[in-house]
């Protein structure tokens, strides 16, 4: 037997000196995401093409395989097996053994039983497919304008499943018997609906209806058509989707997007909006070819991309900054409302209240989003999961992950070793948690803040249903190093409960674990986490850190110099607050008139922040790297107060968009003993001075920005060098939710590999909070595994 490493494609055995009309059989065992994406099938197809007998059947770890022909013939279907594979699979690894012919006719797809423990579960939702659209939209077929068709290679999975195996009766189509024709499709394994588990018609399946917002149906002849008048009318329309329901307006109108954020009550962040089709999405944004295939993949994320100047879209969409979360259609109601001329481009935005979960089910929706949405249109497919939309931007060159959610749930992020099970929580923003055991870490979908109730629940009731899908009894549960966190707390109660003994990770200590692990370093590697907070094992609150980094432990190399945030959580609300502590700290008067008239602050206000930090009261130290970034911003930008976490670092990059790279400011290097493992500090006195000056000399706000972030990655560079003369470590992993930053990324990528540096970042988890879970997960079992608990 020949199993190949991950990721590659095995090489068919020899056929050297065979004849060409000899019969062989082999036994062919394909690991992956090949359950429920239309695999099976797909080898009937190629068996059958290829004139050649045997069986397929799914087991634990895949499918198995036997096939029994012409030598020749068994050759073209191992190599087709891995070039035509089924858009929505993917193989990990294809092992072929020898086995003796025995004279086999026919094909044959034998039924799906669950041999012990599943280790495929359950595939993500995936976007209509170009045959199933084509359907969709052609008045001779039989499932025209049918808003839930779908087949083994699109529709939902993991929002309508309810616990593995993943089979019709197990989700929430077993309410709805396949009519004769759907049946008929679904029991042909050379159909492309074979065993596709929501496969549904006009006939048998799901509709849709629309209420007004105290949940009393219209009677209208065409729910869509009607909706998307109530839509061109400028009214805010619930639309029950894949993961939840959306609320949408016209983004064209400035006064619909308006009325949407002041009953949502979301203020200041972006919403995302949805197009018909690429051409669409190329008549708002500008995009790169890299930007289009992102917008295209399966899982349709939202997709930052930069904002065409008059592209129609109303101001009030994404404020203060020149990027748009743009996406396409994945589900089949949502091409039919497009497929409507008059629609052009809609915010489609999460139904909640800020930062609460999203809703699902129809009773629910009414009640929470009774008061924002004006009509609702919905359907009787039940949401059993929550899942909100990912999102996603081209970061040199490559996809990143910001948020991973629909699509990309549940499947594995593969470990480096084996890991024992166990239950990694996360943080406290943005949560994700994660469950591991074996090679795989299967992170949740993004959770939302853990400091609501509803937030909690949300947490509780994903995990369960994770728990299920994967067959998980965590045996060990990890959190981050932060007390206060609820998720702290809370994994501390719940082990408590269940005897099991817990992990502490400190948190920027996970963010480059996560982004070694994906990477498959072992390091010791130069960690840059530039960070917006995470509690050091000094008690202070960390997030500037060049850390020397193995998967199972880390030292302190340097970090910025720490700067009192006065008012703590406050600070993060109102930069003014962290502008004030920095300068401060950089011994510059912040009783300035000029100072205070651009961070819109009284003096008298500034002057309870500078008793507050003299005497030390409610001014945890920190060494964030996003908080200077709000620093900055307070004062470039005169952003006293942000709406959304990161909001001021966010426009601080954007405003210098199309500025060219500039010198960057001063920064210094001090003290610092590797031998004795003091850190060195990362001082950014000179800086303050230089963009005064800057303020003072009238120079543009982009040009300002430009100049703090090459100063920043200039410093980080310098402080990577540092780090390698002391250590010999050469590979540098960056993470942290600064790595959002796209500019800095670029200035810190090109300013490592100047110096000979091997540069790796996240891509496949997020290099912010939302992939927290993950590196926690390594942490632990890399713990585990370099010292085994006692027992
Ligand atoms: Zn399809
Ligand atoms: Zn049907």
């Amino acid at each position: 037997m020949r199993v190949t490493e991950k990721g590659e494609q095995q090489e068919s055995l020899p056929n050297e000196g065979r004849a060409p009309l000899e019969v062989v059989r082999r036994g062919v065992a394909v690991r992956g995401v090949v359950q429920g994406v239309g695999f099976r099938p797909f080898v009937y197809r190629l068996a059958m093409e290829e004139g050649l007998a045997g069986s397929i059947g799914n087991d634990t770890d895949g499918v198995t395989i036997e096939v029994e022909g012409l030598a020749t013939r068994v050759e073209a279907f191992l190599t087709r097996l891995r070039t035509e594979t089924p858009p929505l699979a993917r193989i990990d690894a294809v092992a072929v053994r020898e086995m003796a012919a025995i004279g086999e006719k026919g094909f044959r797809i034998v039924a799906s039983e669950v041999l012990g423990r599943v280790s495929t579960g359950i595939p993500a939702d995936a976007a209509t497919c170009a045959d199933c659209l084509r359907e969709l939209l052609d008045d001779e077929d039989r499932r025209y304008d049918y808003p839930f068709l779908n087949c083994t290679n699109c529709g939902p999975r993991f929002t309508i499943t309810r616990q593995i195996p993943y089979d019709r009766p197990q989700t929430s189509m077993a309410k709805f018997k396949m009519c004769a024709a759907c049946q008929a499709e679904y029991d042909d394994p050379l159909n492309r609906r074979f065993h596709a588990q929501p496969n549904a018609c006009w006939e048998c399946g799901p509709v849709v209806w629309v209420t007004g917002a105290n949940g009393a149906e219209f009677a209208v002849d065409d729910p869509v058509e009607w909706s998307v008048g109530r839509l061109v009318a400028g009214e805010i329309v619930a639309i029950k989707g894949v993961g939840g329901f959306h609320l949408s307006v016209g983004a064209t109108s400035e006064a619909a997007v308006a009325r949407l954020r002041e009953r949502k009550h979301r203020y200041g962040k972006p919403l995302a909006v949805m197009v018909r089709d690429l051409e669409g999405a190329r008549t708002i944004c500008e995009l790169s070819k890299e930007e289009e295939e992102l917008l295209q993949v399966s899982a349709r994320p939202i997709v930052l991309a930069r904002a065409r100047a008059g592209n129609g879209i109303a101001t009030s969409v994404a404020p203060g900054v020149p990027w748009l979360g743009v996406y396409l259609p994945y589900a089949p109601l949502q091409h039919l409302l497009f497929a409507d001329e008059r629609v052009k481009a809609l915010v489609m935005t999460s139904a909640n209240l800020s930062e609460e979960p999203i809703a699902i089910d129809n009773d629910e929706a009414l009640a929470r989003l009774g008061g924002i949405a004006d009509a609702f249109l919905m359907h009787d497919r039940e949401i059993l999961q929550r899942c909100d939309d990912s999102v996603a931007a081209v970061v040199e060159g490559a996809p990143q992950l910001i948020r991973r959610a629909r699509g990309y749930v549940p499947l594995g992020v593969e470990l480096p070793f084996e890991a024992p099970p166990l239950l990694a929580v996360g943080g406290h923003l943005k949560n994700v948690f994660a469950l591991a055991r074996g090679r795989h870490v299967y992170q949740s979908q993004h959770l939302g803040d853990l400091e609501n109730l509803r937030g909690l629940e949300f947490f509780k009731e994903s995990l369960k249903h994770l728990m299920r899908t994967f067959e998980i009894e965590p045996e060990t549960v990890v959190h981050d190093l932060h007390p206060g966190y609820l998720s702290t707390e809370w994994a501390k109660e719940w082990a408590a409960d269940r005897e099991l003994p817990v992990i502490a990770v400190q948190h920027h200590h996970a963010h480059i674990a996560a982004c070694m692990a994906e990477n498959l370093l072992e390091g010791p590697v130069i960690g840059l986490a530039l960070d917006g907070t995470g509690y050091g094992t000094d008690g202070r609150i960390w997030g500037g850190e060049v850390l020397i980094a193995r998967l199972e432990g880390f030292e302190r190399f340097a970090h910025l110099e720490y700067a009192p945030m006065p008012g703590g959580e406050a600070a993060i609300r109102e930069p003014w607050r962290m502008a004030i502590g920095a300068l401060r700290a950089a011994g510059i008067d912040v009783l300035n008139a000029e100072i205070l008239e651009r961070l819109g602050a009284k003096e008298s206000e500034a002057r309870i922040l500078l008793r507050m930090m003299e005497r030390g009261v409610n001014t945890p130290e920190t060494s964030s790297c996003g908080r200077l970034f709000d620093a900055v911003a307070a004062l470039v930008l005169r952003r006293r107060e942000v709406d959304y976490e990161a909001q001021a670092a966010i426009e601080l990059e954007g405003i210098a968009v199309d500025e060219p790279d500039a010198q960057g400011y001063t920064t210094e290097l001090i003290g610092g003993d590797w031998e004795r493992r003091e850190p060195t500090r990362i001082r950014v006195e000179a800086m303050w001075g230089e963009l005064l000056e800057d303020l003072r000399k009238r120079k543009s706000q982009a040009g300002i920005a430009a100049r703090f972030h090459a100063g920043i990655a200039d410093a980080f560079v310098k402080a990577a060098v540092k780090a390698r003369e002391a250590t010999g470590a050469a590979q540098v992993a960056m993470s942290g939710g600064c790595m959002h930053n796209r500019r800095l990324v670029r200035l810190l990528s090109k300013g490592l590999r100047r110096e000979g540096f091997e540069v790796f970042s996240d891509r496949q988890v997020s290099p912010g909070d939302g992939g927290l879970s993950y590196g926690q997960a390594v942490v632990a079992a890399a713990m585990m595994k370099s010292k085994p608990a006692e027992s």
